[in-house]
């Protein structure tokens, strides 16, 4: 890490680079000022000429921090290093989780009515009429004052995360909560409270960050409503396709009672909650000039294709109808079909296996109908402190007990993914030096205790342990004696356990004939596959790699061909719609996929 000292006040600083195409919004910000908050010292975000406190959201906000951005964070006090060192940790997970919301890919469209073209939020078809709200605001009598109002809203918030906590958008109560606490704590009346959002609200509209502006109205609205104001929302009794500015993030939830069939918002972003929430529900939504739209008319809402049709003819009715029905049907097929195996036309069987990071993952990789676990990503497990051989033990055995077959990859440190108790001496080229395996090298201690855990939590299990970045076979070889030397330490039997080996370094390529009489079974990592055989780094912003190049399947060809041990392929490549019904002709037998694919590729597996 580097960290500068200011010899004069003894100020550590260090620079962080937003690399989220997001940039770092609400939900990132939230839990950064959290841990912040927990250290014993100043901190302070520093952007262009602007320094603010970085314990606080708003203030943290108020950077507008976009893609490519590079702050410093500075601390001052008792446990300035270890804050520091820390919070580069989480930021740099942040950054890697948040990678959602990048622009949806339109697909080819061809309407006689007017086209009215807007950005996607979620896919899916509409034929309606168009529609707006109406609202109702009653003031009712209340007992609370301004602070057991605030109180009583944080508390709301809690309780919604603790209800949603096992969906991807709990987080968003969550930094609405640390937004509404940051706020609440300068202002001692809603008047203040209301002065000091509309600022807030003003700054960031000039800036990318506009998309968080619901938020702050969102939480408002939540002080208000404890404080007896009643807003009733009023929507068409029919189907409809709702026209708005904005909606509140909490205002998502009450379409659900509607008959609503789609969504144009004219000034929310693809990446504010609002958008989070509108795609977590399903209903096709756009973001486009809604003053353009005739109110009551039907129109069609295509949102595969990211457009509008205004007027339509019967013709562009047909084909939208079309479309829908058969859109609903595939996912109706895929969601209902999850749980069953996935076989080729041809009756060939591919399974599909899920790549997990923790319990919360492994289980909705279950629901989702995944088969087994093909990565566990071991180093998300435990990202702030290094954790005990009990705790490690603890989520392992979980994690096992979810899937009858379970490949753990062993810490895969370095390049992109740092941990704060693993401390690796600043390099040139992250990307090409200590990292995965090659920790044995500075880190044996605590790979030993992870492989200890694992040994100990495997008994009885069918459970793979897989070495990252390995590029020669004496390497793989060290690694599995490593491994062998600390189960016979500790008396455990691991006969039961396979040994394989990630294929993410090209090297690995040209070895498969000689690793084939060391490994039990062979795992491609396209993502660092790609990244090392293009010289690209993967989270370059600039450069990107084609994932979909001949290269790549070349490489994929010739090792299926020369591998006498089995392969499966646990990169992105295996759950991309372009590239499973190769992988599948390519001879994979397993894809590893990230849990919320899982139905979607089983089915495309089931039109190979
Ligand atoms: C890969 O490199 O393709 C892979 C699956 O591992 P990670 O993305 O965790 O490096
Ligand atoms: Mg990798």
């Amino acid at each position: 890490m580097q960290i500068f000292k200011n010899l004069f006040s003894k100020p550590l600083s260090i620079k962080l680079k937003v690399t989220s195409p997001n940039g770092f919004h609400l939900r990132p910000t939230a839990r950064f000022t959290t841990l912040a908050k927990s250290f014993e010292c100043d901190i302070k975000a520093k952007f262009k000429h602007k320094t603010v406190d970085a314990k606080k959201v708003n203030s943290l906000l108020s950077l507008s921090l976009e893609k490519n951005d590079t702050f410093s964070l500075i601390a001052r006090g008792k446990e300035a290093q270890k804050a520091l060192m820390r919070l580069q940790a989480l930021f740099e997970t942040l950054m890697q989780e948040d990678r959602e919301t990048e622009q949806i890919k339109k697909e080819h469209s061809c309407y006689e009515g007017e086209i009215l073209e807007g950005e996607i939020i979620a896919k899916g078809v509409a034929i309606s009429p168009a529609s707006v709200y109406k609202t109702e605001r009653i003031q009712h009598e209340s007992t609370l004052n301004f602070q057991d109002a605030v109180d009583k809203s944080i508390k709301a918030l809690e309780e919604r995360y603790e209800t949603q906590k096992k969906s991807n958008n709990a987080e968003i109560y969550l930094a609405q909560k640390a937004l509404l606490s940051t706020l609440a704590e300068k202002c001692n009346s809603l008047e203040a409270l209301e002065h000091m959002i509309a600022e807030e609200s003003a700054t960031l509209k000039k800036t990318k960050h506009s998309a968080k502006i619901s938020d702050y109205q969102d939480i408002l609205q939540q002080v208000k409503t404890a404080l007896g104001l009643e807003i009733k929302m009023h929507f068409d009794q029919g189907d409809f396709i709702l026209l708005a500015d904005d909606l509140l993030p909490s205002e998502i939830a009450l379409l659900s009672k509607t008959r609503i069939q789609g969504v144009i918002l004219k000034e929310t972003a693809i990446n504010s909650h609002t958008a989070i929430l509108l795609r977590a529900s399903g209903i096709p939504s756009l973001i486009a000039d809604t003053s353009q739209i005739p109110l009551s008319s039907k129109i069609i809402l295509d949102t595969y294709a990211g457009v509008a049709v205004l007027h339509p003819s019967s013709n562009d009715i047909h084909k939208a109808t079309l479309l829908q029905k058969q859109h609903k049907k595939a996912k109706e097929d895929a969601a209902s079909r999850r749980f069953e195996p996935a076989s080729t036309i041809r009756g060939k069987t591919v399974k599909v296996y899920a790549n997990v990071g923790d319990l919360l993952s492994a289980k909705i990789a279950k629901e989702e109908g995944a088969e087994g676990i093909g990565l566990l990503r071991s180093e998300f497990l435990f990202t702030s402190t290094k954790p005990s051989l009990e705790s490690q033990i603890k989520a392992y055995r979980e994690i096992f007990d979810t899937f009858e077959e379970v490949t753990v990859r062993t810490l895969d440190v370095g390049g992109d993914k740092t941990l704060p108790y693993i401390n690796i001496p600043l390099e040139k080229n992250p990307f090409l030096g200590i990292r995965g395996v090659r920790l044995l090298k500075t880190h044996p201690k605590i790979l030993a205790e992870q492989l200890h855990a694992i040994f100990l939590a495997a008994q009885g299990k069918k459970v793979k342990v897989m070495f990252p970045m390995i590029s020669t076979v004496e390497e793989f070889r060290q690694a599995k004696s490593f491994a062998k030397e600390v189960a016979q330490k500790h008396n455990i039997e691991i006969g039961q356990i396979d040994f394989g080996i990630m294929i993410e370094v090209p090297s690995t390529l040209f070895l498969i004939p000689a690793f084939n009489e060391a490994v039990d079974f062979y795992s491609i990592g396209s993502n660092d596959l790609a990244q090392y055989l293009f010289a690209i780094e993967r989270t370059h912003p600039l450069l990107k790699i084609d994932a979909l190049s001949p290269v790549i399947f070349f490489a994929l060809e010739s090792v299926v061909k020369q591998a006498t041990k089995p392969v499966s392929i646990c990169g992105e490549l295996a759950a991309d719609s372009d590239a499973i019904e190769r992988l599948v002709n390519l001879g994979f037998h397993t894809l590893s996929v990230n849990p919320k694919s899982v139905a979607q590729t089983k089915e495309i597996i089931r039109h190979v």
